[in-house]
């Protein structure tokens, strides 16, 4: 093993108690073996899963612990500490940046591929929702180091990329997913993209990337600054939803309906019946925005049936998505930074949570904490 010398013992982490109960730690370091490693955690995005968290309103089972947890599950950092097994199984050593991957898993089985760490028969967990008290703890990464399990995912990712441009990998590998992978999005598509936020941006971004003829985002007017980078990053049009029903508009714009329809709008049960309505025929329909239990979504069945749809629920990305998001990121093909609009220090989570949560009134599109900055 290299590289543990010149590491502290203990490390600050924020631990999740319980639903709105986050509170600044010191947890040792762990004692690695020659198959995990240790990360100094860099930067660590942040999603709506994170607020839902925090909230309590993740629902716990085998690979999802909520609580009590060090939470995050998006990081980047710096290999500071690797058993010989892993530095060579991982193809990375003492000082490299990587992208880590939230679940860990074989990452080689045909589950681990489709990103269904459920039937991986190695089984495995997801990072910032393991439990505290599993050994060794460190399992997220609101926290200055972290734990890296044997079974982990990583990819080097260039050093020299911003923080806050590299940080973009997971939102942008569920946009590569969801706007182009997912649906087979190609140059003669017509996009319509529900909810303008960082993965309706990334969807976006894939859309565009797979060639897409035509890409419409819509959004509500409290997300005007969004739908503004929408169309600097390359929209075709956008449109604001409040209290209209969009789709004689997104027909008209398309001239007779959109081929790909990716809904990432959370908890609007209207969204289904727009986004078949929006539809041409043939017309492939990606769902990956949850509703909510007890929301009574108005079903279509005949349209689909009329229209020949494909319908596409979506909950996280497969593998070779994280890696081309990776590869994305450097080439600098997209300003993909510009999404980033907050940073905090690792002691101020929790206003990290309320910003991206939209509830302190700031623009926030994607938000991340840097344990070590402040
Ligand atoms: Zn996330
Ligand atoms: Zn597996």
């Amino acid at each position: 093993m290299t590289g543990r010398d010149a590491l502290p013992d203990v490390a600050r982490a924020m631990v999740l108690r319980g639903p709105g109960a986050l509170e600044l730690a010191e947890l040792p370091l762990p004692q690695l073996t020659e198959d995990d490693a240790l990360l100094r955690v860099e930067i660590c995005g942040l999603c709506g899963t994170d607020y839902e968290q925090f909230d309590g309103k993740v629902q716990s089972n085998e690979y999802y612990k909520p609580f009590p947890s060090v939470p995050g599950h998006e990081p980047l950092g710096l290999i500071a500490a690797i058993g010989s097994r892993a530095a060579e199984r991982w193809a990375v050593d003492v000082g490299d940046r990587v992208a880590v991957r939230s679940s860990y898993g074989c990452g080689r089985c045909a589950a681990c591929l489709d990103f269904d760490p459920a039937r991986c028969p190695t089984r495995g967990g997801t990072y910032g929702f393991t439990h505290v008290d599993t050994a060794p703890g460190l399992w997220g990464a609101f926290s200055e180091y972290m734990y890296l399990h044997p079974l982990s995912v990583v990819r080097k990712l260039d050093p020299h990329i911003p923080a806050s441009l590299a940080v973009m990998f997971n939102p942008l590998a569920a946009g590569l997913s969801w706007g182009a992978s997912v649906p087979g999005t190609g140059p003669a598509d017509k996009v319509v993209i529900m909810g303008p936020g960082q993965r309706g941006l990334c969807s976006l971004v894939a859309a565009l990337d797979a060639g897409a003829s035509q890409v419409i985002v819509t959004g509500l007017g409290s997300d005007q600054h969004k739908l503004e980078l929408a169309s600097e990053l390359g929209a075709n049009h956008t449109i604001v939803v409040d209290g209209i029903d969009p789709t004689d508009q997104v027909l008209e714009l398309t001239s007779g309906g959109a081929s790909v329809v990716i809904d990432t709008t959370p908890f609007f049960e209207g969204a289904f019946k727009q986004a078949v309505g929006m539809c041409a025929r043939r017309g492939r329909i990606v769902l990956a925005g949850l509703k909510g239990a007890g929301v009574s979504a108005e079903l279509v069945p005949d349209e689909i049936v009329y229209k020949e749809l494909s319908v596409r629920g979506v909950l996280s990305m497969p593998l070779p998505d994280f890696h081309r998001a990776c590869e994305l990121i450097e080439t600098g093909r997209y300003p993909l930074e510009r999404l980033h609009t907050h940073s905090f220090p690792l002691a101020q989570a929790e206003q990290a949570i309320a910003t991206l949560a939209g509830r302190t009134g700031d623009r926030a599109i994607h938000v991340a904490i840097e344990p070590w900055s402040g």
